[in-house]
């Protein structure tokens, strides 16, 4: 377990526009915390990290957002650092369940989804529906301190390469 304080929505943007070089796909990426902690936030940051075109709205009255990785050139002779070479993704997917089961889920063809390595899931509230996730996922939560400051904790599936 890794945690780390942020003092403001900047920061937490660039953690997870940080985070994103550890994201390959097929993966999970859960995110848990109450309202107003900072999920959707951290989210901006790891889509712009995944270099996923905005403008990057809230999926709260979607349920489900899909994005499309642009495919870069690969033709190009510049190494792109912020990226894992091995990396494949072609869609990410932000998905809010808090308003929805997990049945609503399953519907949105979830299995297919996660199945896919092409795919990379970013999930808030993903507590809410624990038993359709892979055993595998990432998984970081987030505690209101105070008004500016947030507690931010990623799981020890989480390898950080310093
Ligand atoms: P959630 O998706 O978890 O409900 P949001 O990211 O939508 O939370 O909202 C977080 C709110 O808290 C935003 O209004 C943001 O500006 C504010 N905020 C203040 N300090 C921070 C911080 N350190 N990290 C993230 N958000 C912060
Ligand atoms: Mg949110």
């Amino acid at each position: 377990m890794k945690s780390y304080i942020t003092n403001n929505s900047k920061q937490t943007q660039k953690l997870g526009e940080m985070l994103a070089r550890e994201i390959k796909g097929g993966q999970v990426v859960c995110l848990s915390g109450e309202l107003g902690a900072g999920k959707t936030t951290f989210t901006q940051g790891l889509l712009k990290g995944l270099k996923v075109k905005g403008p990057y709205t809230s999926p709260t009255f979607l349920v489900m957002k899909q994005y499309k990785k642009e495919i870069s050139n690969s033709k190009s002779q510049i190494p792109n650092k912020s990226q894992n070479p091995k990396s494949k993704i072609q869609n990410i997917y932000h998905v809010d369940a808090y308003r929805v089961d997990t049945k609503d889920i399953l519907d949105l063809g979830w299995e297919e989804i996660i199945m896919d390595k092409n795919n990379v899931i970013i999930i808030e509230w993903a507590d809410r529906i624990s038993g359709i996730i892979p055993k595998d996922s990432l998984w970081i939560s987030f505690e209101w301190i105070d008004e500016n400051e947030r507690k931010i904790t990623l799981s020890s599936k989480f390898k950080i390469k310093n």
